[in-house]
């Protein structure tokens, strides 16, 4: 879209300057979906710019001359022309220093270097960091009317902020329990937003800029970094109530992370999707908040299956939370296949707020399946 309307733009500033010059652009499509975009190709056209559909096969320098020789597509007939200036419009790429400027503002970049925005559809001018906008050609090629509209949508969040003259924080956020830490340093790297310093081996949180994921406190060997409101113990005394009810077969335990899964559970419950009541869902911020630690405790107060669910990879509300939590939950498969358990009594799914249909059908097959399996521990009581 950038590559085929710049190419327009200089050749009708060229036509305009140069009445005389012949012009063409070589096209394989020409993307000119926007306001006023196809009227602006057709008056190229009327300028007398000639669109030529296919690709140019060679470039050749002869006797001085620089000769083009291409197939036209539309007509069928391979071609050569004698030019005087050839131009290649070429891919719009990051700048080669942004993966720096990324790691100073804590910005995650894309493997093309284009900062990452914190979801592409629902807040594409919004990072991962709180109160840092991004713009335009910052999160990839944009033309220019695109461009505006993203730097107008920044500048007035930027002003909602400073407008208020005060900053609301998550309810949710990481703090240190010091006796209990010995400074082993996995949180710190594994927190994604560098909101943990370890110093004089001890850990501490930047309570006000953390975002609450969770990530730090499922990794910590200790348990000295918790959640507020999200404490082991809380979520323990949830898996304990909600295992409390021993008559239905099978009961499942859901880890549903609150942005995606839960979402979906409860658009599955108010669209009156039907779908078996055998799970209980547990509700925590992001899925690489679920310390294996908590199936296992599931699976030990005698839940016959146990889900974990949580954004679809890639579409993270915390970026890696999501894969934090498949590398952790890998392992833990294999973990209960060497304890003897069936690994089918074990699933993670990953689901998006808008699938609620999704949501419920994998709770429907799920029952199906650990009613074959039997109830938890029938498979180590064959052993
Ligand atoms: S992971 Fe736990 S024990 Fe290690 S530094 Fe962090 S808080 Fe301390
Ligand atoms: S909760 Fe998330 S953002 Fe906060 S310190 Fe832990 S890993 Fe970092």
């Amino acid at each position: 879209k950038v590559c085929c309307m710049a190419s327009i733009k200089n050749a009708m500033k060229l036509a305009e300057k140069y009445p005389d010059a012949r012009i063409s652009i070589h096209y394989i499509d020409i993307r000119a979906g926007g306001e006023m975009y196809e009227e602006y190709y057709k008056r190229a056209q009327e300028l007398g710019v000639s669109f030529i559909r296919g690709r140019v096969a060679e470039v050749e320098e002869s006797d001085g001359k620089t000769i083009i020789h291409y197939e036209d597509t539309l007509s069928g007939e391979k071609c050569s022309d004698i030019t005087d200036l050839v131009v290649l419009a070429i891919g719009m790429e990051a700048d080669k220093d942004s993966r720096q400027i990324g790691k100073m503002l804590n910005l995650s970049t894309r493997p093309d270097r284009f900062f990452q925005s914190a979801h592409p559809k629902m807040r594409p001018v919004e990072t991962h960091t709180k109160g840092i906008f991004i713009a335009g050609c910052a999160s990839g090629p944009k033309e220019i009317q695109v461009s505006i509209e993203q730097g107008s949508a920044a500048a007035a969040k930027a002003l909602s902020l400073l407008y208020k003259g005060e900053i609301d924080i998550e309810p949710a956020s990481a703090y240190v329990i010091p006796d209990l830490c010995d400074g082993c340093g996995i949180c710190e790297k594994i927190c994604d937003f560098g909101r943990i310093k370890v110093t004089d081996r001890k850990a501490s949180v930047d309570e006000v800029a953390c975002r609450g994921c969770g990530a730090c406190t499922a990794a910590c060997p200790n348990g000295a970094i918790q959640i507020r409101n999200y404490t082991d113990e809380q979520i323990l005394s949830q898996i304990t109530e909600a295992t409390k009810e021993g008559s239905e077969f099978p009961l499942i335990v859901g880890f549903l992370c609150h942005w995606c899964s839960y979402a979906a559970a409860d658009l599955a419950g108010s669209l009156r999707i039907q779908y078996p009541t055998n799970i209980r869902n547990i509700r925590v911020l992001c899925a690489g908040r679920i310390n294996p630690s908590f199936v296992l405790e599931a699976l030990r107060r005698g839940a016959d299956g146990v889900l974990v669910s949580g954004c679809r990879l890639g579409e993270c509300h915390y970026t890696i939370g999501n894969i934090c939590a498949v590398q952790r939950m890998n392992v833990l498969g294999k973990i209960l296949v060497d304890l003897g358990f069936d690994e089918r009594r074990f699933r993670v799914a990953w689901i998006a707020a808008s699938e609620g249909l999704k949501f419920a059908g994998i709770v429907e097959d799920f029952v199906k399946q650990l009613k074959e399996i039997g109830p938890i521990g029938s498979e180590l009581k064959q052993e």
